[in-house]
Parts: C-alpha cells; structure tokens; sequence
C-alpha cells in the first residue's frame, strides 16, 4: 500500500480564485483522513490535485516518496469514487467492475476472480448481469466501490460519495465503508462536506476553510479541542453555543458563573458552550426563553434566547415538560467551556 504526501500545495484556477493555500499532510500507509469543510473550501481540489487531475500552482506530492506531482494520472495507481458513480450505463455491473482490468490485459481467468472476490466483499454477486439502472443508489454506490477495489490500487480518493443517498442508506454505507477501511487496510482520502461522516469515519481529519488547513487531529481531539471558533461551530451538531464575554482581572464576566481565567488578557472573548454542556436546572443560574423544541425521542433539543438576545440551543432529557413561550432555566459546566479571542483563536482557559 501506500503513504501520501502533500508539500506545500497550492492551486490557483485562472489569475485570482485560490482554491489551495499551502496544503502541507502526511497521510500514513492504511490511514483513512477525511477532508471536511463547507462547500467551496478547497476539498475536491486537493483530491484532484493528488489524482492527477489538476496540475498544482506550486508545491509537491509524494507516494510511497516518490515524486509524483508531473506524473500522469494513469501512472499513479489511485482510484477514485465520485458521487454521481460515474459508471458505464450500457455495461453490466461485471463489466463496470472488469473495464480497468481489461485495460491493463489480464487474463479472463484472473478478472473473473478479482471481480467475483470483490462482488462477494461488497454483496452485490447475485447483480453482476445487470445494467446499472436497473439497481438502486446504494447498489450502483457499491458498484462504483468496486470498480475501485478490483484494481487493488495503492491509494483511494472518495468525493462525497454517500451524497446522493438519502439519510438511512448513508448512515448504513457509512458503517461498511469503515469496514471494509479496517478489511482492505488501504490507504483512504475521504472528502465530505457532512461533519458527522468526518468523525464517524476518520482516522484523522483535516479541517479547511477557504483552502487553508484548520487543524488535523483525531476526532474527539478535534472535538474537544478545536483550534479556532470556525473549527469550533463546524465540527458537532447542533452546533456549539457562542456568546460575548467579558474578562475582567481573570474572572469571566457576563457569564456570571465566576470562572477564574489564567493568563488570559482582560477583554471581549467570545465563550464557546456545547448544547450538552447547557444542564438545565430548577434553580439554574441563567434563564432563556424558549422558542422551539424538538422532540427526538431520546433527547429534546431546546432552541432559545437568552437576556442579552442571543441564541442558545440545549441538549435535554427526553421526559423534559418545556414547550415554547416557557422559560428555561440552566447551569453551565463550565470545565468544558471554550474561549476564543475575537479573531477567533482559541485561549486556554
Ligand atoms: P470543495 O470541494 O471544498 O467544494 P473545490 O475544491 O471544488 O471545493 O473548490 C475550491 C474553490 O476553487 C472554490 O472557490 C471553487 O469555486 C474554485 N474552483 C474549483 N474549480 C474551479 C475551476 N475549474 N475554475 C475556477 N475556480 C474553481
């Protein structure tokens, strides 16, 4: 298999759209990263870029150490799966899977075995005479995923490839594609725009906002220790709570919860609270008005607005009796409370 490496990689499209600002990663041998941020970020770009597809404005990308930023696509052993499945309609799905074999002159022997090995892997054996429209998404979204694996490829690239299915057969795709990560033990590059698939799925994820990396670190690391308030708001749902603050001689001010800072100058922060960080209480020392709640069955999801006309949203117990036009009373738990410079660096409280 493979490790990948990005060195310093950037990507201007025509004079001025920066897609990639120095995209520096080290993608281990049988790691799966995911690559997550909001549309327009820079995601399918550096896949591209890694592919072949597009050539970098500047910067270098190895496999295995090898310099492969001007070698041609179909020389650099990588795989990719597309949302859309990008299959062939006229083929049956043994010939979607055989085409790149047939390419490369195998013998009818062995493509018979590594298409038959991989339909078996991906349940789909009993679909191999079939056109592709005559399967559902999560049928063809296999087929795509063993077009690719036939190929034993040194490094995978997925694009949103989940995008197209609808929330239970995501979910359920989701959990085989981690399986199927931990059976192959291939080196996997997953870029999604779904936080929840990032952190289901990843190793390690990288964050990007308008092509620059954020962070890269372990999934709870990334949660419980984002680096910034964009990292902070984008990673978790409902998203993490924001409020202004004020630091006064090391207190916490606004949130009259009296949190003792250190180190920290006095000022205007902003105090990043998760939803199941909000405990709502009898006697709670903040109030909300609440505006809408949502019934989940085994959780409430409180929507409301604090004294000062900020939103909050709280994660509550399902049997909670809270209806909107109700006031909601609540603690925070403050240890696990982030705070944030106006610029949006994180500061350790
Ligand atoms: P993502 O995959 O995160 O949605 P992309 O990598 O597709 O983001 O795009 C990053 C940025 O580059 C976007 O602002 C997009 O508009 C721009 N971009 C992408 N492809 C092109 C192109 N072929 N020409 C000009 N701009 C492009």
């Amino acid at each position: 298999m493979a490790a990948v490496r990005f060195e310093a990689v950037s990507k201007v499209y025509g004079t001025d759209s920066r897609a990639l600002t120095d995209f520096s990663l080290d993608v281990e041998d049988g790691e799966l990263v995911v690559l997550v941020g909001p549309s327009g970020c820079g995601k399918s770009t550096t896949l591209r870029v890694l592919a072949g597809l597009e050539e970098s404005t500047s910067g270098r990308v190895f496999i295995n150490d090898t310099d492969i930023t001007d070698e041609a696509p179909s020389k650099r052993d990588i795989a990719m799966v597309f949302q859309n499945y990008a299959l062939y309609p006229h083929m049956t799905v043994f010939d979607n899977m055989a085409f790149s074999l047939k390419m490369r002159k195998l013998s009818k022997e062995e493509i018979k075995r590594l298409v038959t090995e991989t339909a078996d892997i991906l349940g789909i054996s009993e679909y191999l005479e079939r056109k592709p429209k005559e399967l559902s998404g999560g049928q063809r979204q296999r087929v795509a995923l063993g077009r690719a694996i036939v190929r034993h490829p040194k490094v995978f690239l997925f694009d949103e490839p989940l995008s197209n299915l609808d929330a239970k057969l995501r979910v359920q795709m989701r959990n085989e594609l981690a399986r199927l990560h931990s059976k192959l033990g291939a080196t996997m590059i997953y870029v999604t725009h779904d936080q929840a698939e990032a952190m289901t799925l990843g190793d390690r994820i990288v964050v990007l906002k308008n092509g620059f990396i954020q962070q890269v670190a372990q999934p709870l690391e990334v949660y419980n220790n984002p680096c910034n308030k964009f990292v902070a708001g984008f990673i978790g749902s409902p998203a993490m709570n924001f409020f202004k603050t004020e630091i006064s001689e090391g207190e916490i001010l606004s949130v009259n919860g009296r949190l003792e800072t250190t180190g920290v100058a006095d000022g205007m922060y902003t105090l990043g609270v998760r939803p199941e960080d909000i405990l709502v209480r009898e006697q709670g020392q903040f109030t909300c008005s609440v505006e809408v709640v949502e019934t989940l069955g085994n959780e409430k999801v409180v929507i409301g607005i604090t004294g000062s006309d900020e939103q909050i949203t709280a994660r509550c117990r399902p049997d909670l009796d809270i209806r909107p036009g109700n006031e909601l009373s609540f603690d925070i738990d403050m240890s696990k409370t982030h705070l944030f410079a106006l610029d949006g660096v994180e500061r350790k409280i």
